[in-house]
């Protein structure tokens, strides 16, 4: 059994749509399936935006809660071209299109109230914003699973709030494994039928709509798919796989066939398109593999994560793939009196912890000289100032020299299983950046020698990607990159 999940971008248009479709048709004729949809594109925001305004008895909010009809009204027409009578009246007709638009009038009417509700009461809690913000699921599923029904294949659409049950959360709801499990096998094993499942959506036990936050289709397949015990989770984007770098910096990037999860979630943690880690939990637990597939090239392989110890048809004295985040800056906590003694360290993140400062890198000589941590640009200030509020009186007795705040840089992450206990591959790194003429400012290597992590300046980011690529990877090799370079877009 499978477990396919469809993006927002997946669902743009009529077009898009209908591809699904007939990925889904293709797959439902070869064995047991289970979709999960995100919103069509653009439409949780715009809901979303829409409840801000009506929270501000804004009137422009009517404008979005129209363009979220539109949208689907839109894509219907198209789909059901062939069914739709030639007057306008549909919702007279009882053709398919005729029921589905009822059906999606019908959850537009109800959106139409609460945003009503919200604009006369000017306010929208946590709670309302989920109940909102899960209007696109619920329309993009009624839209696909009629639509496959049209096509002859038996679909049911599945609300999701009847299988993932959550606390009483909202924004970003823990889910209750078991329960949620349970509800799915219980739901979702009707070998015949085609179930058509919300992603994004949940419920407390009480039933309150709750949501798993932004993205939280993916989580949804990953839940499906451990507790259903499923062969495999597709996650369908518009992008081939994994990349082993950014493909709009690096010419040559190509599409990593297999990764262990470890390794997607170094890369994920270091900006590149993958799964957000927490999203691969539930399948991991339960030995899943997720696939990670383009819509707009159905017949590429994509990326296998797997969990097998090492990706196996990759060479052992090689990395992975390649991740950088850009615009961060390097704070430099730097004294001769820091030396042997101990607590300083603590104390520098415990400072940044209260001031809720992300700590993305940490680097220390072992001399003891210096500590530095990297962290995003805006964290940069509140960062400087907690520590010179924690560390004012060594400040002024000149055990630490200086604080030292470089901005525009950007920190290069080389991600492989294999390098661990494989020799030279941060020789083969380092002497290539040198021969480059690099300057690096702090290099870190985790314990799990999985990720080597360097600071350069952001300038130089093109050129160390690609020296950096080039010294592990030879071109021709690899298939070309297809689908738009990582640039994911919310359902
Ligand atoms: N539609 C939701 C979002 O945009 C969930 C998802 O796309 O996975 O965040
Ligand atoms: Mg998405």
């Amino acid at each position: 059994m499978k477990v396919m999940k469809f993006g927002g971008s997946s669902l743009a248009d009529a077009g898009r749509i209908a591809a699904v479709a007939e990925i889904v048709r293709a797959e439902a004729a070869a064995g047991s399936v289970v979709v999960v949809l995100s919103a069509m594109k653009g439409i949780t925001d715009t809901l979303l935006a829409a409840a801000d305004l009506a929270e501000n008895a804004d009137p422009e909010f009517r404008l979005l809660y129209e363009r979220v009809m539109d949208t689907h009204e839109k894509a219907i027409k198209t789909l059901f071209a062939a069914e739709l009578p030639v007057s306008e009246d549909v919702s007279e007709d009882y053709s398919q299109a005729g029921q589905l638009i009822g059906k999606l009038t019908a959850l537009h009417h109800e959106l139409g109230d609460i945003l009503h509700g919200i604009e006369l009461v000017r306010e929208c809690s946590p709670r309302s914003r989920d109940l909102i913000a899960g209007f696109g699921e619920r329309m993009s599923c009624t839209l696909m699973s009629a639509y496959l029904c049209f096509l002859g294949e038996d679909a049911v659409m599945v609300d999701a709030r009847r299988v993932i049950v959550t606390e009483a959360e909202h924004g970003s709801a823990t889910v209750l494994l078991e329960k949620s499990f349970e509800r799915a096998r219980a739901l979702i094993h009707h070998e015949q039928e085609l179930p058509i499942v919300t992603g994004f959506i949940a419920a407390t036990e009480d039933g309150v709509t709750t949501t798993l936050g932004r993205n939280g289709s993916d989580y949804t397949a990953s839940l499906l798919g451990a507790g259903l015990h499923a062969d495999v989770i597709e996650i369908w984007t518009d992008v081939d796989g994994v990349l082993s770098a950014d493909p709009r910096h690096v010419k040559d990037a190509f599409v990593i066939p297999t990764i262990t999860v470890e390794e997607a979630m170094e890369l994920a943690y270091f900006g590149a398109e993958v799964l957000h880690p927490y999203t691969m939990l539930p399948a991991v637990e339960r030995r899943v593999p997720i696939r990670i597939k383009n819509t707009l090239n159905p017949h590429a392989p994509g990326t296998l994560i797997s969990h097998d110890g090492r990706g196996e048809d990759r060479g052992i004295d090689t990395i992975t793939g390649i991740a950088s985040i850009g615009d961060v800056a390097l704070i430099n906590v730097e004294g001769g009196g820091m030396v042997g003694v101990p607590g300083i360290a603590s104390r520098v993140f415990s400072a940044l912890a209260s001031a809720s400062v992300n700590i993305i890198m940490i680097s220390q000589a072992s001399s003891e000289h210096s500590i530095c941590v990297v962290c995003r640009r805006h964290d940069a200030q509140p960062a400087m100032k907690a520590l010179e509020r924690e560390l004012a009186h060594e400040l002024e007795s000149r055990r630490i020299g200086q604080l030292e705040l470089i901005h525009n840089l950007e920190i290069v992450a080389v991600i492989g299983a294999c390098m661990r206990g494989t020799p030279g591959i941060a020789g083969k790194i380092f002497s290539a950046l040198g021969e480059a003429q690099v300057n690096i400012l702090a290099i870190a290597q985790g314990s799990s020698e999985m990720n080597i992590s360097f600071v350069v300046e952001m300038a130089a980011r093109k050129q160390v990607l690609n020296v950096v690529h080039s010294a592990f990877f030879t071109h021709s090799t690899q298939e070309p990159v297809q689908g738009a370079p990582a640039t994911e877009v919310k359902g």
